[in-house]
Formats: structure tokens, C-alpha cells, sequence
């Protein structure tokens, strides 16, 4: 088995894959069936900190009959609740797990610092981090990078349902070109949509490399750790 060749991950899991088949909410057998890819991939020896959309229960753009920053608030409670979900299937299979959030609720979850996050990966936990960057008009990949960036991970593993960045969606383009490999100016300047521009920009100030791959596969996140699965590098 090849050498995973990072120690440490944020793994962007967008919340509207949480939905498994149906268009809105939590569908258990695809959070038990990610927990366990999670769980697989920690066991390559990789510190696992994951950070989840809430695009399967509300989006702030789309949210009806609030105002933009109100249903950004929604959006980053909704992350929240994947996060609750996703704890408790990690920890039903046995291995530790925190919910960390970026609002101070404690009756919910402990407050994301990044003392909290060292402390709690240092003690082997997989980190689930909610609520976003804790601000309205941003996205959760975008807080994916601020958080690797914060606490040293050495990447993002954006989980998508496609096995990398195309220069359109090849589900609607069967020309659509496909990138093994692509800078973070080249992503920004290609305006693919498979990540916001601000996520991609602080990547770029940031060093981070990001690699976008297809979840859809089980144990895909284990794969690309060890240079075995497909995937689109944005680097340098
Ligand atoms: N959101 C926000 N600030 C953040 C992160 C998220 O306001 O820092 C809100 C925003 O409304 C967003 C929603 O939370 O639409 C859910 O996040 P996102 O759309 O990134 O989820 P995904 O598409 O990955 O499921």
C-alpha cells in the first residue's frame, strides 16, 4: 500500500451529497457510508478534519422571504446539523470524532479554535467543522482553504460527483475538456464552477493545494491519499 503523501486534510464535503438520492435533507445510509470512508482514510495515518456544506437544506442565495445575510445565517446552521449527523455515524463505528463550530453554542458544540482543532487531532479525532467561516456572503468551500490554511493542513480534498475540474459540466458537454492538473490563476481565470473564485484565490495566497476528485466511489478519499484515485490537481 503506497504512503499517504500528506498528514494532514481538509476534506470539503458539499452538503448536498449528504442528501444521497433525494433532493433535500440527510440520507443516513450515504452519512454511515461516508463516515466510513472518512474512517478509512484516518486509518492511512492521516490527522482528518472535514468541513461540510449545507446546500441539502438551505442555501442563503436561494432562501425565501429573508434577507441575504439571514439566510446565510440559515445556510451555516444547516452545516451544523451535517456535522451532528456526520459525528454521530463516526462515532456509532467506533472511532472518536468532534463537531467544531464557528459560533459560540455550547449547549451544541465546542467552539472552533485552533487550539481546539490541534488538541482534538493530536487525541486522534476526526474534526467535523460547522457553521462555516461564521460570516455571511461566503461559501463553505472558501471556508474549507481558511480553515487548512489556519491549521497547517497540507490540502483540500474537495469531494465532488465528478472526477475532476472540466472546462464544462460533462454531464451536459460530452465535449467538456477534463484537467489533470491546473494553477490556482488558471482555475480562477477559467471560471470553472467547481469552486468559488474567493476559495480558489486564498489557495493561491495560501500555497494550498487543492484536489478535486468523485466521492461517488466508496473509499475514494483513501485512494486519493495514496496517489491512487482520479482526480484534478489545482497547484502552484
Ligand atoms: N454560508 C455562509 N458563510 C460561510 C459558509 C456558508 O453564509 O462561511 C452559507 C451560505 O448561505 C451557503 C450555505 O451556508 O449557501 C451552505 O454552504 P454551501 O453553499 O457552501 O454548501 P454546499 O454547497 O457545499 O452544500
Amino acid at each position: 500500500m503506497a504512503e499517504p503523501v500528506y498528514r494532514r486534510v481538509v476534506v470539503k464535503l458539499s452538503g448536498e451529497y449528504l442528501a444521497g438520492p433525494h433532493s433535500f435533507g440527510i440520507d443516513q445510509p450515504t452519512v454511515d457510508r461516508i463516515a466510513g470512508d472518512l474512517i478509512e482514510a484516518q486509518q492511512l495515518g492521516v490527522e482528518i478534519v472535514v468541513v461540510v456544506g449545507g446546500g441539502n437544506m438551505v442555501r442563503g442565495v436561494s432562501a425565501q422571504g429573508v434577507s441575504r445575510t439571514t439566510g446565510d445565517t440559515m445556510g451555516m446552521l444547516a452545516t451544523i446539523m451535517n456535522c451532528l449527523a456526520l459525528e454521530a455515524a463516526i462515532e456509532r463505528k467506533g472511532t472518536p470524532a468532534k463537531a467544531l463550530s464557528a459560533f459560540v453554542m455550547p449547549e451544541i458544540c465546542e467552539l472552533f479554535t485552533r487550539a481546539a482543532a490541534h488538541k482534538h487531532l493530536a487525541e486522534g479525532r476526526i474534526l467535523l467543522l460547522g457553521g462555516g467561516t461564521g460570516n455571511p456572503f461566503f461559501t463553505t468551500d472558501t471556508t474549507a482553504v481558511l480553515r487548512a490554511a489556519e491549521i497547517n493542513a497540507q490540502a483540500v480534498l474537495k469531494a465532488t460527483n465528478v472526477d475532476g475540474v472540466y472546462s464544462a459540466d460533462p454531464k451536459q458537454d460530452p465535449a467538456a475538456q477534463r484537467f489533470d492538473r491546473l494553477t490556482h490563476s488558471q482555475a480562477i481565470e477559467g471560471g470553472y464552477k467547481v469552486m468559488d473564485a474567493t476559495a480558489f484565490a486564498l489557495a493561491r495566497e495560501t500555497s494550498l493545494p487543492i484536489i478535486v476528485f468523485s466521492i461517488a466511489e466508496p473509499g475514494s478519499i483513501g485512494a486519493m491519499l495514496q496517489g491512487a484515485g482520479r482526480g484534478t490537481i489545482v497547484a502552484g
